[in-house]
């Protein structure tokens, strides 16, 4: 018998095409194994240890780690866990507050800063901060004295755009501001579709309410285009007025934000090893690289070793957003840190470890490119999530179009497209040429951009191009409609299709032992041939499925055997036959699926 286990070597993550290489397999072959155990991965995309793992079992393969990184997977299963965690507290929110230039974002984040931060210990921050928590201290509500607010003062795009790249939003709820003096601006509309494709919350602050030409009502109405209806309108929509230079409303609007995490039930682990995000970083005289971070899940202790992205060192110096050191920080904790060998970069992970070579793997790692860690600690933790897949089987698209009326025929036809319980999202549309912030929106949300009788602004051409996203231009409907649906089909798992080639019956067992497995059988229709899949059945009920090692009629090794021969076969060890199964020989086709 032929030895049939293979042994290859893996990193912690590869991508399909990769391991079929390795492994010496078909992609097909490895991709219809991974949807066998359910995990759709097209041939670009990565599987990490643990899934090759599996289905290396199936394959006839031993892995084995590719270099020491057996305490790293430790590490990360743990991570992983955490998230699907059963030890799970309530965290603060993570807020940011976005809006038109001008409107007040600056005056409301320092109104808050001035008023609310801990125990009035806001004169220690003389310098900018990127990142501050509050408390509400003063509240009529008893269930809301003492709660928590972390804020977030980073570019708006960079807010989004690091959302898609790990899969989660760094913050948790959008305070858009709004000048009422002014109204919807080209700005405010880029939050809100960025928000509303990206699934996170928006309250609006109506600001400057404390002008004569003030018209709160005129942009409540203007926002009404947007679907933001206020809850006194009978909508959804969460609308505080305030005047953030006078601090008029300013409460209200922290009692809703806390309101709005109640609602969410945003939790977290504090037990597990920390994760968390880079949101600024500098190099500083003496400090070295100097890393502002969020904590969004676990506790990161001061001394510990971490990784970030690539760079990697120690927590040597642990501080809070007023630079007091602090021995600990827990989940949507900002906190300043140094003790990197390198500086990391905006959105980079922070993963913490027990040992600095842990650190260390973890760093060269993602250095290589195999961004594992993220794979395994990206999501949010909510409620939601308990028990829903939070991968969404959608297209997203931006639909640009000559006027309102080819818009509303494009969106009906495209709404009704579905394939499987795939169908599409449209993340944002509306009449006119292409611009910088759909071509900004469809790089943080992946979506596609479809334009009708339009085209695309040159600048916006360029930054498509540069961050390739697609961006096609029809001049009829069911042209661009058929491109959706191919763009869709291409996303789809392929249909897969198992094509009979014989079937026959099991008549004894010659051999099971560890070294393979031999059996003879009648072949009653088609023919067997080596390397078929065959799988056995009693009454009908599949019972296990394998692969046929090699042929035997008579004392002839063969090819093939026939309908009306009797002929023995012989399969890996392990092989899970009984005599009278019925077997079927079959080979499995992939067929990409074809949207009606
Ligand atoms: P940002 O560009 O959104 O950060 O806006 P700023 O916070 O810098 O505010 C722009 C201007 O509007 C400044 O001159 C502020 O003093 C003024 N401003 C901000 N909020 C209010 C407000 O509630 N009332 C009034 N009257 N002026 C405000």
């Amino acid at each position: 018998m032929e030895e049939t286990v293979k042994k290859i070597q893996i990193p912690e993550v590869i991508t399909v095409k990769d391991f079929a290489e390795r492994a010496n397999l078909s992609i097909s072959a490895v991709i219809s194994d991974l949807i066998k155990n359910g995990v759709m991965a097209s041939i670009n995309e990565t599987i990490d240890f643990g899934t090759a793992e599996i289905i290396a079992d199936d394959l006839g393969l031993e892995i084995e780690p590719e270099i020491e990184t057996e305490s790293i997977k430790t590490s990360t299963k743990a991570q992983k866990k955490a998230v699907a965690g059963k030890n799970l507290v309530h965290r603060p929110p993570v807020v940011t507050v976005m809006g038109h230039v001008d409107h007040g974002k600056t005056t409301l984040l320092d109104r808050i800063r001035e008023t609310s931060v801990a125990s009035g210990e806001s004169g220690g921050i003389t310098q900018h901060i990127s990142a501050y928590q509050i408390t509400l201290a003063e509240t009529k509500s008893k269930e809301l004295k003492n709660k928590t607010i972390t804020f977030i003062d980073t570019p708006g795009h960079a807010a989004f755009s690091t959302m898609r790249e790990h899969g989660t939003a760094i913050t948790d709820i959008v305070v858009l501001i709004i000048a009422t003096d002014d109204g919807v601006m080209p700005q405010t509309i880029e939050v809100i579709k960025q928000a509303q494709g990206n699934n996170v919350p928006l309250i609006v602050a109506l600001n400057k309410t404390d002008l004569p030409d003030s018209d709160v009502t005129k942009v409540k109405q203007q926002l009404a285009e947007y679907d933001l209806v206020p809850e006194d309108w009978g909508g959804k929509t969460i609308m505080v007025e305030i005047s953030a230079k006078t601090g008029k409303g300013v409460d209200s609007l922290l009692e809703m934000i806390l309101l709005q995490a109640e609602v969410m039930d945003l939790k977290a682990d504090s037990d597990e090893k920390a994760v968390g995000i880079v949101i600024e970083s500098h190099m500083e005289k003496g400090a070295g690289p100097m890393v502002t971070l969020l904590v969004e899940n676990g506790t990161l202790h001061r001394g510990e070793p971490i990784a970030i992205g690539s760079a990697y060192g120690k927590a040597r110096i642990l501080e809070n957003y007023l630079a007091k050191t602090i021995e600990q920080a827990g989940p949507s904790t900002p906190v300043r840190i140094a003790g990197l060998k390198s500086l990391p970069e905006f959105g980079a992970r922070l993963l913490a470890f027990s040992s600095e070579k842990e650190a260390r793997e973890s760093a060269l790692l993602e250095n290589k490119g195999y961004s594992s860690m993220k794979i395994a600690t990206a999501k949010r933790i909510t409620s939601e999530d308990d028990d829903t897949d939070s991968e969404k089987k959608e297209l997203n698209l931006i639909i640009k179009a000559d006027v309102a009326g080819s818009l509303e025929a494009i969106r009906k036809s495209l709404l009704e497209v579905k394939a499987i319980d795939y169908g599409m999202k449209i993340v944002a549309e509306g009449v006119g040429v292409v611009s910088d912030s759909d071509v900004t929106l469809a790089q943080s949300t992946g979506a596609i951009i479809l334009g009708f009788r339009t085209t695309i602004a040159g600048a916006a051409k360029h930054l498509a191009e540069k961050e390739g996203i697609t961006a096609k231009f029809f001049q009829v409907i069911y042209e661009l409609i058929d491109f959706a649906k191919e763009e869709l089909a291409n996303t789809l798992p392929p249909e897969i299709i198992e094509k009979e080639l014989g079937h026959g019956k099991v008549l004894a067992i010659f051999r099971d032992d560890k070294k393979g497995f031999v059996a003879g059988g009648s072949v009653d229709s088609g023919k067997l041939t080596v390397g078929d899949e065959i799988k056995f059945l009693q009454k009908n009920d599949e019972i296990s499925r394998t692969t046929i090692v090699s042929l035997r009629r008579e004392k002839n090794e063969v090819k093939e055997s026939e309908s009306g021969t009797e002929c023995g076969f012989s399969l890996p060890a392990g092989a899970v036959v009984a005599v009278n199964d019925a077997f079927v020989a079959f080979k499995t086709i992939h067929k990409k699926r074809t949207i009606k």
